[in-house]
């Protein structure tokens, strides 16, 4: 099994910008919102699990998951949210597994949102990199990125661990609230970090 490093932060932290760096200097990178996309793309088995517990109405014309639709159901009623969660988390974390290990770079970052909420990651990861932003900036890059409301931002963000209870847990840290070359530095210095480390494992 190749040296796996844990990638977490809240949303909007600056995630997923952090593992795009780490792939250009030579990290194999797998990212759990990356599969549960693919998973339920069109004509996925996730998809047809997701309709015969939710309803066909779940479903676009083109036989993928309604990603919208469920998102508002989910948002909305917590048995639901569960149900969901209970058929994908297993394949998306069955998916990582298989990602992880047929990986042939020097070591990988495995992307996880919710690495602490959800433990089932801490036995495939060897350290956990933790990716730190104030509140106030991640929720204005989310506004952007995703024109969501402010109150369904700050609902999710309540939904999530605390950066103070993540930064506790953490083995590394990158601070994201300046511009892309401070964190291209940070980056560059932990990439040099994990290569030994991997080498010495
Ligand atoms: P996450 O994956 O943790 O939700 P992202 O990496 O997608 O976060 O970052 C959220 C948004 O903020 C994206 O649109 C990204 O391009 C932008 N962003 C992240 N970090 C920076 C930064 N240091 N400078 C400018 N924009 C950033």
């Amino acid at each position: 099994m190749p040296f796996a490093v844990g990638l977490t932060g809240g949303i909007g932290s600056g995630k997923t910008t952090v593992a795009e760096l780490f792939a250009e200097l030579g990290a194999g990178v797998v990212d759990t919102d990356v599969i549960a996309r693919a998973l339920t793309g069109a004509g996925q088995t996730a998809v047809g699990e997701i309709a015969r517990r939710f309803g066909p109405q779940y479903v676009t014309a083109d036989g993928a998951l309604d990603r919208a639709r469920m998102r508002k159901l989910a948002f909305e009623d917590a048995r639901a949210k569960r149900d969901l969660e209970s058929i994908l988390h297993p394949l998306i974390r069955r998916e990582a597994e298989r990602q992880v290990a047929n990986s042939t770079a020097p070591y990988v970052i495995l992307v996880v949102p919710l690495l602490f909420e959800s433990g089932a990651y801490q036995k495939l990861v060897r350290r956990v990199l933790v990716v730190d932003s104030d509140q106030e900036t991640r929720v204005e890059r989310v506004r952007r990125r995703n024109n969501l409301p402010r109150e369904e931002i700050l609902a999710i963000m309540a939904s999530q661990v605390g950066q103070a209870e993540r930064l506790r847990r953490a083995d590394d840290v990158i601070r994201n609230d300046g511009d892309l070359a401070a964190l291209e530095a940070q980056v560059a210095a932990l990439h040099r970090k994990y290569l030994d480390l991997a080498a010495e494992s």
